[in-house]
């Protein structure tokens, strides 16, 4: 058997909607399958306004732009994300403060955040890291008190919660990702959210290349030119419908994931007891959309017989980011703080294979490898 980490799942109408957008004969970006899931999001989770994105790295790129980040001002986020969440915003200039992770999840300790605001701090970016949620009324409190903007990356987080409000809808503004690695994809593709109205028309203007063109089209301008800067952020309508497909079926590819994710729990509840790994932590106050399986080996060595045992059964088990603070790129720059947390997630973290079409007895078989049952 031959196991990858990621499979990504179609729901079988993409090519019928694509062909379809084919037909109403424009496939430029802003046409009617890209008012669909836009109007999907701010239907399905109230938000306010949805702005289909090329890839969630330039929704978050918008973000930067819309903050207007300039050189110097300090950005608050986890080192334990994504390149995407930091680059978006050194892009603009902006300097990087880390916060190190929870020691019960990956996700950014937010008791951390308020000693590292400073007068050049601009913005948090709350990095919802395997859909679970970052303790938003205390981000948000801290980001009230100093006048902060607050971003959510919900690039794994689509249809997660926190209590009972959609994450990405938090925050000033929210990111998605529909890469093809992500629940809901189109290859590439992203979202930005706008809960902040005072974002909305600019939003869209940096979102058509600092055009008023979207204004002119619903006839609120009789002129339509280069109003301000922007940037080509917008994806085919093609693009749109592969994605609008997928969102149909939203409930069934959530469904199918949370019970493999359940499966695994289950399975390697006993195991994670007796040899000191931890199983993924859900807070009282967060959901569960089931985007990755994840475990928190003992130590590294652990996490390499793991992943060296699995490989050998052609399964693939993948461990997950670098510490941002340490990357080639940024390990000059950054102020010299340890962040041991972060770094024990870089060296402990290990995800098991989550897609749609993974069989229960693929998983029976990966859980009871891991538990030693199965000669390999
Ligand atoms: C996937 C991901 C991104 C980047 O998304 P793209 O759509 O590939 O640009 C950013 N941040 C996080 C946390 C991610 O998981």
């Amino acid at each position: 058997m031959n196991l990858p980490f990621n499979k990504p799942h179609l729901s079988g109408m993409e090519a019928k909607y694509i062909s379809q957008a084919v037909a109403n004969g424009h496939i430029s970006g802003n046409g009617q399958f890209t008012k669909k899931c836009q109007s999907f999001f701010e239907e399905r989770w109230g938000f306010k306004k949805c702005l289909l994105t090329t890839s969630c790295t330039d929704a978050l790129e918008m973000c930067a732009l819309l903050l207007d980040i300039q050189p110097g001002d300090e950005v608050i986020m986890p080192s334990f994300t994504f390149v995407s969440t930091a680059l978006a915003f050194v892009r603009q200039g902006a300097k990087i403060v880390f916060v190190d992770s929870r020691t019960d999840h990956p996700g950014m300790d937010e008791d951390l955040i308020e000693e590292l605001v400073t007068p050049k701090t601009k913005a948090i970016i709350a990095v919802h890291y395997a859909g679970v949620a970052c303790d938003m009324d205390k981000i948000m409190t801290v980001a009230e008190k100093y006048h902060l903007w607050v971003v959510e990356d919900a690039a794994q987080a689509v249809d997660s919660y926190y209590n009972d409000k959609p994450l990405g809808g938090i925050g000033h503004l929210g990111c998605f990702s529909f890469h093809e690695t992500k629940n809901i994809q189109c290859g590439e593709g992203g979202m930005l959210v706008i809960n902040d109205e005072r974002f909305s028309r600019r939003a869209e203007i940096i979102w058509e290349k600092g055009t008023n063109r979207a204004e002119f089209f619903r006839g609120e301008t009789n002129k339509y030119g280069w109003v301000d800067i922007g940037s080509s952020f917008l994806p085919s309508d093609i693009i749109a419908a592969f994605l609008f497909a997928q969102l149909e079926e939203l409930e069934d590819i959530q469904k199918r994931r949370c019970s493999i994710w359940h499966s695994y729990f289950s399975g390697l509840e006993n195991w994670s007891a007796e040899n000191g790994a931890q199983l993924p932590f859900l807070p009282e106050y967060a959901t569960n959309n089931a985007h990755m399986f994840y475990m928190v080996c003992k130590n590294l060595e652990q996490r390499t017989a793991l992943i060296k045992k699995m490989k050998e059964n052609d399964i693939l088990a993948v461990f997950h980011y670098l510490s941002l603070h340490k990357s080639p790129f940024y390990q000059s720059k950054h102020d010299g703080r340890e962040l041991p947390e972060s770094d024990r997630y870089s060296d402990c973290l290990v995800r098991l294979p989550m897609f749609y079409d993974l069989e229960e007895k693929n998983i029976r078989q990966i859980t009871e490898l891991i538990n030693g049952n199965t000669k390999s």
